[in-house]
């Protein structure tokens, strides 16, 4: 079974919002959630630290995720209204990362620098074999969206805090459009345009995405440092409808010119435009996300840009996962799919860990 890295996770957002604790199994989780609101408001749990060594998911980037004080979810404490609330819940955010790596190192550790980087993934050379054998499952922190930061120059000091990878948007607002934003002919600004040269001098690499697909190309195209990716989305010419979320043609070309990656959301409605997100789950399966893996593979000619960034969690849950998918674990099962249609050994192993790997690399270098 390949070592499998996923590069979107948002595990902060839902240790406090929801408390989640991913030390537990998922299955632990959902049985404590039985009865409460948290399965209607963020799914069911597909996520859970015996799931990650069972699915070989050894390496995750972690997101700093916080929400602009636009919806009407009470229950939502990680909602800021103004930048300096911003500053703290992202700062509760590292320490909650921090703490869950204090209290159980055996089970998860902080990815900050290439020496911690090159620990886990010689770590992960040997397969965990649950529960005979485990690893620490590394966590590499991005900000998702950067909306709420308070000034442009606190970068230098995320990036002292172990920061090294950042989406600029989520919701949009300030420096670029975002796909969910009213106008979406919008591109970056002035500011958007300071963020992305500021972040390539301190060493951040640029996650694209959320923007829509205007400021999406303009910043591929622009960002002057070395490592541009779009962590989690979905090829738009696969699902079948227009949608800014997801990455066009266009773009997937800029992106493996600059030899970025593509990651994969595997949530049925970010797979296929048909379904609607009460639909059963069972009307999608792992062949629509092999559609989009291979899609990215063709456009690029090899497997070297494809990768998973998978999100769950991310306001989701088992009810609109492809059908083979109880938990994370089974992403083991794309490796198969992908091997009948005529994929190899190295090729799944790219698209598994490699391609991420290669980045991650590139971006701890020093
Ligand atoms: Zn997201």
């Amino acid at each position: 079974m390949p070592f499998l890295i996923d590069a979107h996770l948002d595990l902060a957002y839902n240790m406090l919002v929801f408390n989640r604790d991913y030390r537990r199994s998922v299955a632990q989780t959902r049985a404590l959630e039985k009865n409460t609101p948290v399965p209607e408001r963020n799914g069911e749990a597909l996520v859970g630290w015996e799931e990650m060594q069972r699915g070989q998911v050894g390496l995750v980037v972690g997101t700093l995720y916080i929400s602009p004080h636009t919806s009407a979810k009470e229950w939502d404490t990680q909602q800021y209204r103004d930048r300096n609330t911003a500053r703290k819940l992202h700062l509760e955010q590292v320490a909650a990362y921090e703490q869950l790596c204090d209290q159980s190192p055996e089970m998860f550790t902080m990815v900050r620098t290439r020496q911690e980087l090159g620990g886990v993934l010689q770590d992960w050379q040997t397969p965990a074999d649950f529960p005979h054998r485990t690893h620490p499952v590394g966590i590499i922190l991005s900000m998702e969206g950067a909306e709420g930061l308070p000034h442009l120059q606190d970068l230098t000091e995320w990036r002292e805090r172990g920061l090294r990878l950042l989406g600029p948007v989520w919701g949009g607002g300030r420096y670029c459009g975002a796909a969910w934003g009213k106008d979406l002919t919008i591109g970056f600004d002035r500011e958007g345009y300071e963020l992305l040269t500021l972040m390539a001098e301190v060493g951040i690499a640029l996650d694209v995405s959320h923007m829509n697909h205007v400021s999406m190309r303009q910043a591929i195209d622009f960002y002057p440092g070395e490592v541009v990716y779009a962590s989690h989305l979905a090829c738009e010419s696969v699902y079948g409808a227009s949608w800014q979320r997801l990455i066009t043609d266009d773009s997937i070309a800029a992106l493996v010119e600059r030899d970025g990656v593509v990651g994969l959301v595997p949530a049925n409605y970010f797979l296929r435009s048909d379904f609607g997100r009460n639909d059963p789950r069972d009307k999608v399966s792992l062949t629509s996300l092999a559609d989009h893996v291979d899609h990215v593979c063709q456009q690029a000619g090899s497997a070297a840009h494809v990768a998973l960034g998978t999100d769950f969690d991310g306001g989701f849950g088992l009810s609109v996962v492809p059908k083979e998918l109880n938990s994370i674990a089974d992403l083991q099962l794309l490796a198969d799919v992908l091997k009948n249609r005529g994929y190899n050994e190295d090729d799944i192993a790219q698209i598994f860990h490699g391609n991420w790997q290669r980045l991650l690399l590139k971006i701890f270098a020093d």
